[in-house]
């Protein structure tokens, strides 16, 4: 490391993101993307663009584009925010609601960037253990005396909360924020997601990205929806750290995908349907699957570690994720990708 380095960035130990390798085709189901392409009109968007345009900053504002998000959300424009994937809205999170030595709540097995924002930030994270099927326990939240931090539904698992649970978690204690990460919302049941509860709860931060279901994973744009006060600190954060942090094409072609209700449907309704299958399938072949309410299944091999599991696949091409956690050693993590990728999952299972 450098000796110019920081005591404190030093200290830190980074997110390590799913590989992305370039040695050979894979079929990728280690980052959660989406199998399919975005819709039509956002691809035209895109193809068309003028680089000519690039000359010129975006809208620092987004106004367009909140404005789109407003809407199909049911709030107000002044109730959005818009960040280069929702990690940046995330870690700006991090900054607006946190002094250092503050302490924040999160399950003990959940996003992987959590823990990492913690450290950056110099906060005592308090790890809630999941219970011993992986599944969150609500009432182990009602009484934690910090500002909380859930993945709705939660990953690395794909289970969920029901929104009655969350609201359980944000009346317990009005002076505490909940931020609710609905990263993969748009693939559980109705119910999950907690934008109901918004009118009512003044302390409930929810962030949602366009990486999973809206196919934008490369263009990156995350968002936050919360009260105008809530969002007002984010903008502090930005326009202290990078306020053209959403570029010009992302906004236009973000602003196409909200355009077609009916392909972002039928795209969810097919990665949900293939998931359902998959999980059958797996389950019949003898492994545990635990139930999802995401674009992944996490599941275990009655034979191999999560480990062995993920190197077996990698052999024949395809790339799963697993992780480190000691409470997780078995599980590995798959995303769901089109029919025929995951035909070619379970033809590779079957043949070790
Ligand atoms: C993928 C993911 C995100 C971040 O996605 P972006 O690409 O930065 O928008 C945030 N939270 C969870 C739980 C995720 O899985």
């Amino acid at each position: 490391m450098s000796r110019f380095l920081g005591k404190q960035a030093a200290a830190l130990t980074p997110y390590t993101p799913g590989e992305q390798p370039q040695d050979r085709r894979y079929i990728k189901l280690n980052t959660n993307e989406c199998p399919y392409p975005p819709p039509p009109e956002a691809a035209k968007i895109i193809a068309r663009q003028d680089a000519a345009s690039y000359r010129l900053y975006p809208d620092p504002e987004a106004s367009a584009l909140k404005q789109k998000l407003a809407d199909r959300y049911g709030v107000n424009a002044d109730q959005v925010f818009v960040g280069n994937g929702s990690d940046e809205a995330l870690a700006f999170a991090f900054f607006a609601f946190f002094d250092r030595g503050d302490t924040i709540s999160f399950p003990d097995l959940g996003y992987g960037f959590y823990p990492v924002y913690a450290d950056l930030c110099g906060l005592n994270a308090n790890l809630i253990p999941l219970r011993d099927d992986y599944s969150i326990n609500p009432a182990d939240y009602l009484k934690a005396k910090s500002h909380i931090l859930i993945a709705n539904p939660n990953a690395p698992t794909g289970l969920w909360l029901e929104a009655g649970q969350v609201e359980d978690i944000l009346k317990a204690d009005p002076d505490r924020l909940v931020m609710i990460d609905e990263a993969y919302v748009d693939f559980a049941g109705e119910g999950v997601t907690s934008l109901p509860l918004l009118s009512r709860y003044e302390n409930l931060l929810i962030i949602g990205t366009f990486s999973k279901s809206r196919s934008f994973a490369g263009l990156r744009l995350g968002y936050a929806i919360s009260t105008p006060e809530i969002i007002a600190a984010l903008e502090r954060i930005k326009y202290s750290f990078n306020p053209y942090n959403v570029n010009s094409l992302t906004q236009v072609a973000a602003i196409a995908s909200l355009e077609d209700e009916a392909y972002f449907r039928s795209t969810v309704g097919r990665v949900k349907a293939t998931r359902d299958r998959v999980t059958d399938s797996l389950r019949g072949m003898g492994l545990r699957v635990l139930d999802s309410g995401a674009n992944f299944v996490f599941a275990s091999h009655p034979r191999l570690s999560g480990k062995d599991f993920y190197l077996a696949l990698r052999e024949k091409g395809i790339l799963v994720r697993c992780f480190n956690h000691p409470r997780t050693l078995e599980f590995a993590r798959i995303s769901i990708g089109s029919d025929e990728d995951m035909d070619a999952l379970l033809d590779a299972i079957k043949s070790f």
